[in-house]
């Protein structure tokens, strides 16, 4: 499950501009796939519809098969995960925030999701920092360290897709691809994994679209793609 299909999707913000013109794709369920074009391109605004943040103005976007106009935004909002690139966490602990309003959520899993994210050393280390309200300084975790707690919670959430957009993210590259590898790794095949990003700092990949000017102008391999550009 999983399976993404954008169907000469059009899209404005405004209705003087238009942004995506007839953008069609298809994303297998379990699948891979890294959106990347130069900034500006869209890859922000594809996610954006994906999640029902705003509506198409022609075409269709389904998952597995359901226009997803069909379905309610509160179950489209459960079978989507969003890792956004600047992770803002609670003034809480680092459990609390990734159980981020599932209170009921098993301990158990909580601690498999942090480890699956590489967080969890994070929770053993610091206990008292970290299990503790800590004021003004906040916790004290580095960008790379809050995006780990932001795919936990993604992990712990188990939705059908999970979104990674790293488009203007200001990690450093080795930050950058050690999240990628964590998010491949715990999508394995059973989750679809769409991350924008830049070419060149894509790693875990099945496909590549890429995109320019509010459209997908090429779409294949990452060796591939890499020569040509
Ligand atoms: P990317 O993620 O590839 O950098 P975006 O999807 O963020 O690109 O942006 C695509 C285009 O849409 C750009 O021209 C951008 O200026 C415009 N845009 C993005 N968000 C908004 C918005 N909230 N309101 C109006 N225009 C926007
Ligand atoms: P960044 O690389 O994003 O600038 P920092 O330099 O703030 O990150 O933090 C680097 C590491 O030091 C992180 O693992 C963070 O958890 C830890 N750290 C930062 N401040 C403190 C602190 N006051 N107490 C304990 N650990 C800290």
């Amino acid at each position: 499950r999983g399976g993404i299909d954008f169907s000469n999707v059009t899209f404005g913000y405004s209705k003087e501009k238009i942004i995506l013109k007839n953008v069609s794709f298809n994303i297998g369920p379990g699948k891979i796939v890294a959106l990347v074009g130069p900034s500006g391109a869209g890859k922000s605004t594809i996610m954006r519809l994906l999640f029902r943040f705003y509506d198409v103005n022609g075409g269709s976007i389904l998952i597995d098969g359901q226009n997803i106009k069909t379905v309610t935004q509160s179950s489209l909002r459960k079978s989507i995960g969003v890792v956004p690139q600047d992770t803002v966490l609670f003034n809480q602990t680092i459990k609390y925030n990734i159980k981020y309003g599932r209170i009921t959520a098993d301990e158990h899993d909580v601690i498999t999701a942090a480890r699956s994210a590489d967080i969890h050393e994070k929770i053993l280390t610091f206990p008292q920092q970290y299990e503790t309200q800590v004021g003004e300084r906040g916790l004290r975790l580095s960008g790379g360290e809050k995006q780990r707690v932001a795919i936990a919670r993604t992990i712990l959430k188990a939705p059908q897709i999970v979104l990674l957009d790293e488009a203007t993210s200001a990690l450093d590259t080795t930050t950058e691809r050690n999240i990628q590898s964590a998010l491949a790794r715990v999508c394995s095949n059973k989750t679809t994994l769409i991350i924008a990003h830049r070419l060149s700092t894509i790693i875990h990949a099945d496909e590549i679209l890429v995109m320019n000017d509010g459209q997908i102008v090429e779409r294949g391999k990452h060796e591939q793609l890499l020569e040509e550009n």
